[in-house]
């Protein structure tokens, strides 16, 4: 993985390298900032989870090439699971980009690497992907309407994506085994990501031609999700807005009991930051009507600080509360959502000074 520095298309690296070369090269291509964090993993659980995120790479871009068939489209999530014990299988000109589809056409030095993984491993990575296959088969042609939708949605895309890693802390003795048992708070830790960024991308998706902001959630405010572009700083944008950041602000608590029970410095960190990022974004994302126009980025001095200065759970305590609190003091009073926000918000900062947990 030192080494993943070659040129050229991943396409034309796949020739070159062996499989799991392959894989820390198509990790950096697909995802940089993802690669940097895997890279500071105990090496236990490095190649377990840098072919995790590959294997769930590879499932994504199926679901998300809005050009590939839905009858196709449907047997192949369905069955993703499946290819990585078939050697032989891969596919060609699926994907949204050439590294995607490279990924895809060279599927075979993923499910080789997977193949060299202890069995435990394997198991949970399969299993994962196998429930997350399922669940996007189920969302192809269903669209988000309720919340409950919402949270079942990104369930399978995201907080499967907290349970499977749960397990694989557990099963690689770095973590307690009791991690694994803690469905709810993995669940909420992938929901809340999620969820930051689904809110974050609205103009993105808007232009991709997708629908993550669940229906129930922007309906009462417009007849079109488009319409919130047209109008960005209008009340009723921004109240569908602060409505939906309330709501991911929900799963903080449990995130933040999470973090409490790693014991793994290394491990506590690969799930901190993130952590720390979303809180960070969904501060800034709050009443802001910039989302409507176009990407709304922490900035990189900040993001470098986060990165750096995470490292146990006072310094995560101290920069939730420090974001909370200036959520809170930028609380519009007559945002459909203040007494909820409010709720919310105490309880994240109760969470914070609460040094010694009970559970
Ligand atoms: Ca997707």
């Amino acid at each position: 993985m030192e080494n993943a520095s070659h040129k050229g298309s991943l396409e034309e690296i796949s020739e070159q390298v062996d499989d799991i070369t392959f894989c820390y090269t198509a990790l950096n291509k697909v995802s940089r900032s993802f690669a940097v964090v895997i890279r500071n993993l105990p090496e236990e659980l490095r190649d377990p989870v840098c072919i995790f995120y590959l294997v769930l790479r590879g499932l994504d871009s199926v679901e998300d090439d809005a050009t590939y068939p839905v009858e196709e489209k449907i047997p192949l999530l369905k069955n993703f699971y499946t290819k990585n014990y078939d050697t032989n299988w891969s596919i060609r000109g699926v994907g949204d980009s050439d590294d995607y589809r490279a990924l895809l056409a060279r599927y075979p030095k993923v499910s080789h690497a997977f193949q060299q993984l202890d069995e435990p491993y394997r198991n949970i990575i399969n299993d994962i992907c196998r429930r997350m296959g399922e669940g996007m088969a189920e969302f192809v042609e269903k669209p988000i309407k309720t919340m409950a939708d919402y949270d079942k949605y990104c369930h399978y895309v995201a907080g499967l994506v907290g349970i499977g890693l749960s397990d694989l802390f557990a099963v690689s003795g770095l973590e307690n085994e009791s991690i694994a048992k803690q469905q709810d708070r993995s669940n909420s830790m992938g929901l809340f990501l999620q969820k930051t960024n689904i809110v974050r991308d609205y103009h993105e998706d808007l232009y991709l031609d997708r629908v993550f902001w669940p229906e129930d959630a922007w309906k009462k405010y417009a007849n079109e999700l488009s319409a919130f572009e047209k109008d960005p700083t209008s009340e009723r944008s921004l109240n569908c807005l602060n409505g939906l950041v309330c709501d991911a602000l929900r799963h903080v608590p449990d995130c933040l009991a999470y973090q409490e029970q790693l014991r793994d410095t290394q491990v506590f960190r690969f799930c901190a930051v993130p952590q720390v990022m979303a809180m960070a974004t969904l501060s800034k994302l709050y009443d802001n009507p910039k989302v409507f126009t176009g990407n709304v980025k922490i900035r990189k001095g900040l993001a470098a600080r986060l990165m750096t200065e995470v490292k146990d759970m006072d310094a995560l305590r101290n920069y939730f509360n420090d974001f909370a609190t200036d959520l809170l003091e930028r609380l519009r009073i007559d945002d459909p959502h203040y007494k909820e926000m409010c709720k919310h918000i105490y309880k994240i900062k109760n969470s914070c000074s609460s040094k010694y947990s009970l559970n």
